[in-house]
């Protein structure tokens, strides 16, 4: 099995951890109903999503209606 030659400096361990941060979502808010949306998906809230209702959300009281 093949075995480094040497220990990984700690500059060479930093460089490489340097990439390892997460990056923030972009997070966008519903032109309706303002709760925090990722981009390209439908408004979990209200079902928003290109100018009108994608999906009907069922709440507690439209779920005891129908
Ligand atoms: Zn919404």
């Amino acid at each position: 099995m093949a075995v480094p030659k040497r220990r990984t400096s700690k500059s060479k361990q930093g460089m490489r951890r340097s990439h390892h941060h997460l990056k923030s979502k972009g997070v966008q808010y519903c032109p309706r109903c303002n709760e925090p949306v990722l981009p390209h998906r439908v408004c979990g809230q209200c079902g928003f999503y290109q100018g009108r209702d994608a999906i009907v959300i069922k709440t507690a009281a439209a779920a005891e209606g129908s």
